[in-house]
């Protein structure tokens, strides 16, 4: 039997369709909210996708393929939402790009890119989520961060800056917000083995020579102290706890789980 939490409310988890978007659209969807998934892939295993989390989870769901890095097919995406269930209820930005090259050999169409999808895109999804939070004076915004949200790491600049710049988003929503029942929080993972770190790992076997779980090591070993990834299911059980009267008192912070990585 499927937990209540969420029950009769509808959660918008952007890129959804992979990694850690989906964990946590699972692990939302676990707690009874219908799902309306975003993200890019083949469109016969999305449907699969949808079926099988209405299926298991007793829920809605829908997707819509807005591309997030332009405005005018997220706000498509709202009217879809919003025609569908009459609004967000819990908004995860998650959707992102990474891409790794020293500054001053970094694509300038990469740099727009990754700002584009891995910031301003919460910006756009925000104010456009509000006013029905606002209405109903409750609201969650989960804003998928990073550690490099709080530290630097070289070769990262676009990604770096676009994640503090979330964090930045966070504090000032969760500011304008503070004597409502909406909130606004950031989740700031450490490692987590997606295909947009799978792309990371395979750089650094080819460079160094070593096999894939070697340059799994590796990677781990630079930044992350546990010597472990944190899973989609961790980051969408603190999701879920965002997401918990628990945690209406919880505003503006930067959630670091990260095996350690700002610890240091
Ligand atoms: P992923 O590559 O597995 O998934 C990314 C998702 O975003 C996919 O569903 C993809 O289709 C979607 N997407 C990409 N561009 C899009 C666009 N223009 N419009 C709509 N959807 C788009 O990556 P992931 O590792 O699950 O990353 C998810 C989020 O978590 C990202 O914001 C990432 O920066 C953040 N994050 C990841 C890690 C990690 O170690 N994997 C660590 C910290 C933060």
């Amino acid at each position: 039997m499927a937990s209540t939490l969420l029950r009769g409310k509808t959660a918008l988890v952007t890129g959804s369709t992979s990694g850690i978007g989906l964990g946590m659209a699972r692990a939302l969807a676990a707690e009874g909210a219908n799902i309306v998934f975003n993200g890019f892939g083949d469109a016969a295993e999305i449907a699969q996708l949808q079926a099988a989390t209405a299926r298991e989870f007793g829920v809605q769901t829908a997707y819509h393929n807005a591309d997030m890095s332009k405005a005018g097919e997220i706000e498509a995406l709202f009217a879809f939402a919003a025609d569908k269930f009459g609004g967000i209820d819990v908004l995860v930005n998650n959707a992102g790009i990474q891409h790794v090259a020293n500054v001053e050999d970094f694509p300038v169409e990469k740099w727009d890119s990754i700002i584009a999808i891995n910031l301003t895109s919460a910006f756009h999804t925000s104010r456009l989520a509000l006013p029905h939070m606002r209405a109903q004076d409750w609201g969650r915004i989960i804003n998928l961060a990073s550690a490099h949200g709080l530290v630097g790491s070289a070769g990262k600049s676009a990604y770096v800056a676009a994640k503090h710049g979330l964090v930045g988003l966070t504090k000032v929503t969760a500011l304008e917000t503070a004597q409502t029942g909406v909130t606004a929080n950031a989740i700031c993972p450490g490692f987590v083995l997606t295909p947009l770190v799978q792309k990371q790992v395979d750089a650094r076997a080819v460079k160094d020579g070593l096999s894939n779980d070697e340059a799994k090591r590796a990677l781990l070993a630079d930044k992350q102290p546990s010597g472990e990834f944190v899973t989609p299911e961790e980051l969408g059980a603190l999701a879920v706890f965002l997401c918990s009267d628990a945690a209406k008192q919880v505003r503006g912070v930067a959630w670091n789980m990260d095996g350690g990585w700002v610890a240091q």
